[in-house]
C-alpha cells in the first residue's frame, strides 16, 4: 500500500482544522479506490489560540492525524519543512489550513504523477478577492525576480502541491536557513505538471499576511534567489568611475584653455547627494546579503518543537 502525507501548517487556524479535516476525508473513497494510505500532518506554528486543542480533538477520532506544535511562530516555511521532515509518504501534499487549497483537487492532482509527472503543483488563474495594489506589486515582484534569477519563480504559484518522495528529499536536502520555498521547488527540477484553478476565498480568519510582511519576503526571495543586485552595485561604482573621469578632464582642459574658474556649489552639492546617495543603496545591497549569510553562518534550527503527537 502507498502512503500519501499531507502536511498542513498552521497559524492561529482554529476555526478551520475540522472543516479542513471533513473536506479533506471527503477524498476517503478516491484513497480507497487508490489504494492508498493517508496520514495528516498538521503543523501548529505558534498558534495562540486553540488549534492544538481542535488537531488534538481530531486525532481522538483519527489515529492517522498527527500533530506538530512549535514552540513559538517560526513562519510558513519552517512549518512545511517540518511536515516534510516528518512525513513518511510516498506522496507528499502541502495544504493550507484555511481550504483555499482545495483537498477536492487531490484526485486530480494524483492522476498527473500516475501519468508520470513528478510534481503536480497549483497555480492561481487570477487574483480575484485581493487589494489592486497588492496585485500590481506582485506582479512586479514576479517581472523583476524573474529577470534577475536564473530560477523561474512562477507567477500565481501556490504552495498547494502533491509530490514524489524523490521530489521531497530533495527539498530537505536544501537545509538552507533563509528559505524561499516558490523557488526551492523550482530549483531541484523534475517534471512538474501546473494546474490552474480561480482563486477561493479563505473559509474563516484572516490572512497572516500583512503587505509588509509580503513586501519583507519578496525581497528575502530576490536575495536567496539572485545575486544581481550585488552585480549591479559593482556596475554602478564602474559607470560612475567612468563619469567622473570624464568630468575631471573637462574640468581641467575647461581651466587650461578659456582659463574658466569652474563655478556653482549648488550642482557640486547635488552631486554629492547622487553620489554618496547612490553609494548607501549598493552598501545596503551588499548588507542584505551580509544579514543572510550571518544568519546562515550561525546555522540555528529553523524550529523548535514543543509537542509532537
Ligand atoms: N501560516 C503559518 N505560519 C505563519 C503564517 C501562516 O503556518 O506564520 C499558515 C496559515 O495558517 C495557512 C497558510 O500558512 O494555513 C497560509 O497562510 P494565509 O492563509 O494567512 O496566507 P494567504 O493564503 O493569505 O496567502
Ligand atoms: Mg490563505
Amino acid at each position: 500500500m502507498k502512503l500519501l502525507s499531507a502536511i498542513v501548517p498552521c497559524y492561529n487556524e482554529e476555526e478551520n482544522v475540522r472543516c479542513f479535516y471533513d473536506e479533506f476525508m471527503k477524498n476517503k473513497p478516491f484513497f480507497d479506490r487508490k489504494g492508498l494510505d493517508y496520514e495528516l500532518i498538521f503543523v501548529d506554528d505558534g498558534s495562540g489560540d486553540g488549534t492544538a486543542q481542535e488537531v488534538r480533538g481530531v486525532i481522538a477520532e483519527d489515529s492517522r492525524v498527527h500533530l506538530i506544535s512549535f514552540s513559538r511562530n517560526f513562519g510558513k516555511e519552517a512549518a512545511m519543512y517540518a511536515g516534510m521532515q516528518e512525513a513518511k509518504g510516498d506522496y507528499v501534499a502541502i495544504m493550507d489550513a484555511d481550504l483555499q487549497d482545495p483537498p477536492s483537487l487531490l484526485p486530480e492532482l494524483y492522476g498527473y504523477l500516475e501519468q508520470g509527472y513528478d510534481t503536480a503543483a497549483t497555480r492561481r488563474s487570477d487574483r480575484k478577492g485581493e487589494p489592486r495594489i497588492r496585485s500590481w506589486f506582485a506582479r512586479r515582484f514576479y517581472r523583476l525576480i524573474n529577470r534577475m534569477s536564473d530560477t523561474e519563480i512562477v507567477d500565481g504559484a501556490r504552495d498547494y502541491r502533491l509530490m514524489k518522495r524523490q521530489v521531497v528529499d530533495a527539498i530537505l536536502s536544501l537545509a538552507e536557513y533563509n528559505r524561499f520555498s516558490k523557488g526551492i521547488f523550482s530549483w531541484v527540477g523534475f517534471r512538474t505538471k501546473w494546474v490552474e484553478y480561480e482563486n477561493v476565498e479563505r473559509q474563516h480568519g484572516q490572512t497572516k499576511w500583512s503587505f509588509w510582511k509580503l513586501f519583507a519576503y519578496a525581497m528575502d526571495g530576490i536575495v536567496a534567489f539572485s545575486t544581481a543586485p550585488l552585480k549591479i552595485a559593482s556596475v554602478t561604482g564602474s559607470l560612475f568611475c567612468l563619469v567622473s573621469f570624464v568630468m575631471i578632464l573637462v574640468t581641467i582642459i575647461r581651466k587650461l584653455v578659456f582659463g574658466d574658474p569652474t563655478s556653482g556649489w549648488p550642482s557640486l552639492v547635488c552631486i554629492i547627494f547622487l553620489v554618496s546617495g547612490i553609494q548607501m543603496l549598493c552598501l545596503g545591497a551588499v548588507g542584505q546579503y551580509l544579514e543572510k549569510t550571518y544568519l546562515e553562518v550561525k546555522k540555528r534550527p529553523l524550529y523548535i518543537v514543543k509537542e509532537k503527537i
